[in-house]
């Protein structure tokens, strides 16, 4: 069987790949350009034949998949821009958050009879409600949605900007699936900040995903003291890829939305955890105060993706050593 993966170059796509090809999947990869082909084609060249490629240059424009979903089995769409940092949040943000996830859902419906489910990268971003702050004791769960409007985050912040890109984005795709009628069932993943080691290709430690860059920022010497924590709910990389693969597998995960959480942290927990396990790090993390509690803060309910998935979850100390470890390793490499 064969899935088309759009996003496959960016840092979760490139564990999403690991998980389908190592299932024993063909993986069409959808990419924006020759280059990142070969960069894809390097970090995971071992999968030989079962991976090729397709190149969507602009996901933005109706059409963009049409040719990219022919005599595909599944799909995966994971394909969005994760930047905290637009200035123009309809270019940047919103119109290929969303257009991208139409162009997808309305060249399978138009094109591929035979895809009976598309597993779409949505976000925890969807699903908070910043507004609220840090709603002590609020366990948030697959029944909430982040009510921030378009308008609304058009006087905001880019952070605000890019949950409502993806909360417009999975909107668009329930009402989609509501209103047309396709010849699939969804199913939605979503995410708090994702942290963990690095999959794909990097040029250059200024070019990290924007996830990557936040912790490592917190031991390369560029914070002389411990950041406020800005989300507090974290996962691993590897648990989203297993999760996008059950959800693919899963009959009881049509029309689901999963949230995939490992649990709370701050930027103190991490610092702890770098400044215990690499002594080496010392001198260029920051100390805080160490083993604070955390703050009295919401919660994000992953118990869903444990249960209907069969997701395990890695722990904290798990996934922030293997990110500093890898991202080490990718510095030593550059
Ligand atoms: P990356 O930036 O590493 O990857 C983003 C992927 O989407 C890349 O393949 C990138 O292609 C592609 N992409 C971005 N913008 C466009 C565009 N305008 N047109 C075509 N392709 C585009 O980020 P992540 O791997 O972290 O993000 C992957 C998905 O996961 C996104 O949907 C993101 O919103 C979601 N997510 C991420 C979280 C995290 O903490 N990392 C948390 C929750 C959700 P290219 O390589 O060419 O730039």
């Amino acid at each position: 069987k064969t899935i088309l993966i759009s996003g496959a170059s960016g840092f979760i796509g490139a564990h999403v790949l690991d998980a389908f090809l190592g299932a024993g999947y063909n993986v069409r990869a959808a990419v924006r350009s020759e280059n990142s082909t070969k960069k894809v084609r390097k970090t995971h060249g071992k999968y030989g034949d079962a991976l090729s490629f397709v190149i969507v240059p602009n996901i933005a424009v109706l059409g963009a998949f049409d040719e990219a979903v022919k005599d595909v089995d599944g799909v995966v769409h994971m394909a969005s821009p994760f930047i905290l940092n637009a200035k123009d949040y309809d270019k940047e943000l919103f119109e290929p958050a969303r257009n991208g996830t139409l162009s997808m859902l309305k060249a399978i419906k138009q094109f591929n009879p035979k895809v009976k489910r598309v597993v779409m990268t949505a976000s925890f971003s969807c699903i908070l409600d910043y507004n609220k702050g840090l709603r002590p004791g609020y366990n948030y769960t697959e029944a909430d949605w982040n009510p921030m409007t378009i308008e609304e985050a058009h006087t905001t912040d880019p952070a605000n900007a890019y949950s409502v890109s993806k909360t417009l984005a999975e909107h668009a795709a329930w009402d989609f699936v509501k209103n047309e009628s396709p010849n699939f069932s969804i199913t939605t993943i979503c995410p708090p900040m994702v942290y963990g080691p690095l999959r794909h290709s990097v040029d250059s430690m200024d070019k990290l995903n924007t996830s990557s860059a936040d912790i490592f920022r917190l031991f390369n010497g560029s914070e002389k003291t411990v950041p406020d924590t800005t989300f507090y709910c974290w996962t691993d990389p590897r648990d989203v890829a297993q999760a996008h693969l059950k959800a693919y597998e899963s009959e009881e995960a049509a029309n689901q939305r999963f949230i995939v959480c490992s649990g709370n942290y701050s930027y103190q927990k991490f610092v702890d955890i770098i400044r215990d396990k690499f002594p080496e790090l010392r001198d260029s993390t920051p100390e805080g105060k160490a083993n604070q509690p955390l703050p009295p803060v919401y919660t994000l309910d992953g118990s869903k993706a444990e249960k209907v998935l069969g997701i395990k979850y890695h722990t904290i100390e798990e996934t922030v050593v293997d990110a500093v470890k890898s991202l080490k390793e990718l510095e030593k490499s550059l």
